[in-house]
């Protein structure tokens, strides 16, 4: 091999500041859907582009065009590696597409396989459909042992499948009914974009933990989207979100509204609001970036602390750290700058890059933090591994004092619902108090919001209510709203009742 072509398997550095991965939670899908343009395809490429913080490990597309039928994409690596190469766009022609990104799905971490990449097709008796899904089945393992036991053969490991699979088993004539048959069945999170020859078709769980919106583009197309940035970079207007419980079927330039399930009380993911969206989409009427400056006036109100800096922990720590800071009048300063374009690349591995860790995509900026105290702002704490990690490079770089301040609860439970977490055990704020992560992490103080004060920073101003909470907080509270039966049936104990 010659000294200039790059090794056989590129470096992963997102792999360098935990002890797997960033020692954040992950969201594990994005979905997008247009019908009623020119080359829908290339529209849900860039809105797939748009949600690559929703999932950086594959993508893919179906279009429908009339004169070749069905037509599918799928890939590895980020959507503008593959998706934005004129010879693959040329293989997606068509008024009407959908496109999902991956990170990775239960079952299979680690080991995707091109076949686990969504969207799927099914040929049935009545025509084709495809389908995106985003969210966690999870009583997915028992649907597929009794769809085998059936006769259905699975391609994949997702249990996104089980969706297609039971559809086929159907009854119904149409597609949208066999959907609806099918999403009965399932339990768990499901924010699902379809596809038929015609028809652009949505639906959210009855609960609407994982979002999904419609937006309008031109007189004619419709977009559905996991959020509402992947709109504005198409110039798509965001007409309303996909209610909990909704299926939405356009076709012919009309949208239709259909109520396949019993009714139920939202649960949305709280989380969406304090770190997977991005911050300048807008979730249930509300702007990300508003909630989470709200967050930091909360939590500078609960947990305040004398310093002289208010630091954000980049990127998605900004916002809270800038409501901290206005709330406490104490000033905010860029302490920390990240590396923006640190990220998958080719370069050896040696041990000397490995022990580098946070710091290829972290760096203090000492000259403001030299002999201060300073506050972090966090998202949130996973397993610790980065926040000791930042915290030493802070006083390495001369700091008096530091006081980390989250901008979410302890996360002391796993989520079943579409977010990659690690086992409970592994969770820090499953195994320690507060007092004992401030002292595992070393620092001079730590605080994380309280439950009731995330609620008020989302627009509720009671707070939470106990008896009947307004979102789905149970990775903070361990209060799942649908029982994980699959996890449960591999021994998961969930909270006991108080
Ligand atoms: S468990 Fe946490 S991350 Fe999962 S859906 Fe609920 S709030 Fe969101």
């Amino acid at each position: 091999m010659s000294k200039h072509m790059p090794p056989a398997h590129p470096f992963d550095f997102d792999a360098l500041s935990g002890d797997a991965g960033d020692d954040k939670l992950h969201e594990e899908c994005g979905v997008f859907g247009v019908i009623g343009v020119t080359d829908a395809a290339n529209f849900v490429a860039l809105g797939l582009h748009a949600l690559q913080h929703r999932g950086q490990e594959a993508g893919g597309i179906v279009s429908y065009d009339p004169g070749s039928g069905f037509n599918s994409a799928r890939r590895f690596g980020y959507v503008r590696d593959n998706f934005t190469k004129q010879s693959l766009m040329e293989t997606l022609p068509g008024a009407l597409a959908i496109g999902h990104v991956r990170y990775s799905t239960a079952g299979s971490k680690g080991a995707t396989q091109i076949r686990d990449v969504q969207p799927f097709f099914g040929e049935f008796s009545m025509g084709g459909a495809a389908i995106a899904h985003n969210g966690n089945i999870t009583n997915a393992d028992a649907l597929r042992r009794e769809l085998i036991e059936r006769g259905s053969i699975f391609q994949s490991s997702s249990d996104s499948e089980c969706i297609i699979h039971l559809m086929a088993r159907s009854l119904q004539r149409k597609v949208p009914e066999r959907i609806m048959d099918a999403l009965r069945r399932v339990e768990g999170a499901f924010s699902v974009v379809s596809m038929t020859r015609t028809k652009l078709i949505g639906v959210r769980d009855p609960l609407g933990v994982r979002p999904l919106v419609i937006g309008r583009i031109g007189d004619d197309g419709w977009v559905l989207s996991s959020e509402t940035c992947a709109l504005d970079i198409i110039g798509a207007e965001y007409l309303r979100d996909v209610e909990p419980g909704e299926m939405v079927v356009i076709e012919h330039g009309e949208l239709k509204s259909l109520r396949p399930f019993m009714p139920a009380k939202p649960r949305f993911c709280i989380f969406e609001h304090v770190y997977f969206s991005r911050p300048d989409s807008i979730i249930g009427g509300r702007s990300v970036y508003e909630t989470r400056r709200q967050i930091g006036v909360e939590l500078a109100r609960e947990a305040p602390v004398e310093a002289d800096l208010v630091c954000p922990v980049p990127d998605s720590g900004t916002p809270a750290a800038i409501g901290f800071a206005h709330e406490s009048g104490i000033p905010y300063g860029m302490g920390i700058i990240r590396n923006q374009y640190m990220g998958r690349t080719f370069i050896e591995p040696t041990e000397q890059i490995r022990n580098m860790g946070v710091r290829l995509k972290l760096n203090v900026n000492r000259a403001l933090i030299r002999g201060k105290r300073v506050i972090l702002v966090d998202d949130s704490v996973v397993r610790g591994t980065t926040s000791r990690k930042i915290k030493e490079m802070i006083l390495d770089a001369g700091a008096a004092e530091v006081h980390f301040r989250i901008a979410s609860p302890p996360t002391a439970w796993p989520c079943f619902y579409g977010v990659d977490t690690p086992q409970r055990e592994k969770l820090l704020a499953a195994t320690m108090s507060e007092d004992e992560m401030r002292d595992h992490l070393a620092v001079d103080s730590l605080k994380f919001i309280s439950l009731d004060g995330l609620y008020r920073a989302v627009g509720e101003a009671t707070g939470r209510d106990a008896s009947c909470p307004q979102y789905c907080d149970a990775c903070f509270s361990g209060d799942y709203p649908v029982a994980p039966s699959d996890m449960i049936a591999k021994g998961f104990e969930l909270k006991a009742a108080e």
